[in-house]
């Protein structure tokens, strides 16, 4: 068995894009989230939009292209 080959983990704030900061474990070293149990629409029961925009144009994008070189290949 190989020794000391995991990532230290700990505890760590993670902050939140609605300001919200809460305690997790983690091996990072500081997370960021965009939604969290105090602004997310299940707990809050209101419909909140977060501003993602882009993420899934971005995403499209570099699946058309994954799709390209494969077509093309
Ligand atoms: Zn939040």
């Amino acid at each position: 068995m190989k020794k000391d080959i995991h990532p230290k983990y700990h505890t760590i704030t993670a902050t939140c894009a609605c300001g919200n900061s809460f305690e997790i474990g983690s091996i990072l070293p500081e997370l960021k989230v965009e939604i969290c149990s105090a602004c997310h629409p299940f707990f809050t029961g209101k419909q909140k939009l977060i501003d993602t925009a882009g993420r899934i144009e971005k995403f499209r994008r570099r699946y058309a292209k994954h799709y390209e070189t494969k077509n093309n290949a």
